[in-house]
C-alpha cells in the first residue's frame, strides 16, 4: 500500500505536525472536538469515491445500493436522537444547512430577525458580510446589558415592528439556556417561521442536558463536529411538511453530490451519541466548564453573564488589561489553544477583541475531569496574569504537556 508518507512526504510533514499539535496542546476552542477512531475510519473510507446525487432510493447514479444503506442509517439514527419527523444529512457544513433552510422558506428581500454577531450570534444569522445579511433584510437582537442574557423583550419588540418572515435562535458564544418556547411564542405572535441553529449545543441536547428545540421550531440545523463529536458537516431537522422544499433546497439548489464518506461518519457519530457513555461525557463537559468558570472568577476574571449552563463561556479580559488577541497568542505559546472572541459591546475591533471563548468538549473527550479542569483554569489564569513572562509561559507549557501526555487523544 502506498501511504501518504511515501506518496507525498511534504504533505505528510504537515499532517504529522497537526497530529502532534492535537496530542500535545490543550484544546479549549468551544467549537472543536476529537472525533472517534471509528468516525475517522468512516470518513477515510472508499465511500469518498461514490457519486450519489439525489436521496436514498431516488438517485441520479447507478451503483448506489450500499450508499443508500449508509444514508438511511444516518437518517434513522438522527431522527431517533432528536425525535425529528424529517431530517436531511447531506449539508456539507453548518453554513450550507442554514443556507438551505433560508432558500427553502424565504425569498430575497424578506426580513430575517436573528441574534447579532457582536452579541454571540453566528455569521449565517444575518451578518452583513454573510449571504444571509446580503440577500435578506436582516434585523438583529442582542443581550440585556445588565444580565448579558438574551433580550426577549427586544426580540418581541423588533418582531412586532419589522414583521420578519423568519426568526433565528441559536448562537456561537452564548453560555446560557436559550428559551426556545419563548422564541416560538414570539414567532407565533407575528406569523414568522422559527428557525433554531443548535450547532453548539447539539451534543448536550442529544444527551438531555439542554432543551431540545426539535418539535418547537419549524426548522432546526446543526453542525456535526462540535459537541456532537462527529465529522465536519451539517444536518437539518424539520416538521414533515417541509420535506420537499428542504430536500430540493439542499440538492439541487445549493449542493451537488453528497459526501457519502462524511455521511457514513455522521451515522457512526449518531450511534455513539445514543450511548450512556456519551451521556456521561456530556455531563462531564458541563461540569468541567462550570469548574473552569468558577476558578477563573476566583482569579479575578469576569465571566460574561456570570456563569455557564453549557460547554462554554466568554471571559472578559479587561481586568487584566489584555486584549483577546494578546491572550490567544500568550496561551498558544503555553500549549493552550483558545480563540479570541468579542464580548458584548466590545470596545475593541473584531480582530482584536476584549475576550476569549473557552469550551470544554475537547478536553473532556481526552479524559479531563474536575481536578484537571481546575488545574487547567489555574494555568490559564497564570498566563493571563503574566502574558509576557517567558518563565511563566514555559512552566505552563511544561504542565500542559504533562497533562496531555497523561490523557492522550488517539495513542493509547
Ligand atoms: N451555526 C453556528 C451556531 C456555528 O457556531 C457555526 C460554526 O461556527 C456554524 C453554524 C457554521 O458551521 P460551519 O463552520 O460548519 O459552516
Amino acid at each position: 500500500k502506498k501511504t501518504i508518507e511515501s506518496v507525498d512526504p511534504d504533505l505528510w510533514q504537515a499532517i504529522k505536525g497537526e497530529i502532534q499539535r492535537q496530542e500535545d496542546h490543550i484544546e479549549l476552542i468551544a467549537s472543536e472536538n476529537y472525533a472517534s477512531p471509528a468516525v475517522l475510519q468512516a470518513q477515510g473510507s472508499v465511500l469518498t469515491n461514490k457519486y450519489a446525487e439525489g436521496y436514498p432510493g431516488k438517485r441520479y447514479y447507478g451503483g448506489c445500493m450500499y450508499v443508500d444503506k449508509v444514508e438511511q442509517l444516518a437518517i434513522d439514527r438522527l431522527k431517533a436522537l432528536f425525535n425529528a419527523e424529517y431530517v436531511n444529512v447531506q449539508p456539507h457544513s453548518g453554513s450550507q444547512a442554514n443556507a438551505a433552510v433560508y432558500l427553502s422558506a424565504l425569498k430575497p428581500g424578506d426580513t430575517l430577525l436573528g441574534m447579532s454577531l457582536a452579541h454571540g450570534g453566528h455569521l449565517t444569522h444575518g451578518a452583513s458580510v454573510n449571504l444571509s445579511g446580503k440577500i435578506f433584510n436582516s434585523v438583529t437582537y442582542g443581550l440585556v446589558p445588565e444580565t448579558e442574557e438574551i433580550n426577549y423583550q427586544e426580540v418581541e419588540r423588533l418582531a412586532h415592528e419589522h414583521r420578519p418572515k423568519m426568526i433565528v435562535a441559536g448562537a456561537s458564544s452564548y453560555a446560557r439556556i436559550i428559551n426556545w418556547k419563548h422564541f416560538r411564542k414570539i414567532a407565533d405572535e407575528v406569523g414568522a417561521y422559527l428557525f433554531v441553529d443548535m450547532a453548539h449545543y447539539a451534543g448536550l441536547i442529544a444527551a438531555g442536558f439542554y432543551p431540545n428545540p426539535v418539535g418547537i421550531a419549524d426548522f432546526v440545523t446543526s453542525t456535526t463536529h462540535k459537541t456532537l463529536r462527529g465529522p465536519r458537516g451539517g444536518v437539518i431537522m424539520a416538521k414533515q411538511e417541509y420535506e420537499k422544499s428542504l430536500n430540493s433546497a439542499v440538492f439541487p439548489q445549493i449542493q451537488g453530490g453528497p459526501l457519502m464518506h462524511v455521511i457514513a461518519a455522521k451515522a457512526v457519530a449518531f450511534k455513539e451519541a445514543a450511548t450512556k457513555e456519551f451521556r456521561d461525557y456530556q455531563e462531564q463537559v458541563i461540569e468541567n466548564a462550570r469548574v473552569m468558570a468558577k476558578v477563573l472568577q476566583s482569579r479575578g476574571l469576569r465571566i460574561v453573564s456570570g456563569q455557564t449552563d453549557c460547554h462554554m463561556f466568554l471571559v472578559d479580559l479587561r481586568a487584566k488589561n489584555l486584549t483577546g488577541k494578546e491572550a490567544e497568542a500568550a496561551l498558544e505559546t503555553a500549549h493552550i489553544t483558545v480563540n479570541k472572541n468579542a464580548i458584548p459591546n466590545d470596545p475593541q475591533k473584531p480582530f482584536v477583541t476584549s475576550g476569549i471563548r473557552i469550551g470544554t468538549p475537547a478536553i473532556t473527550t481526552r479524559g479531563f475531569k474536575e481536578i484537571e479542569a481546575e488545574q487547567l483554569a489555574n494555568l490559564v489564569a497564570d498566563v493571563l496574569d503574566s502574558p509576557n513572562d517567558a518563565t511563566v509561559l514555559d512552566r505552563v507549557a511544561q504542565e500542559a504537556k504533562m497533562l496531555c501526555a497523561k490523557y492522550p487523544v488517539y495513542v493509547n
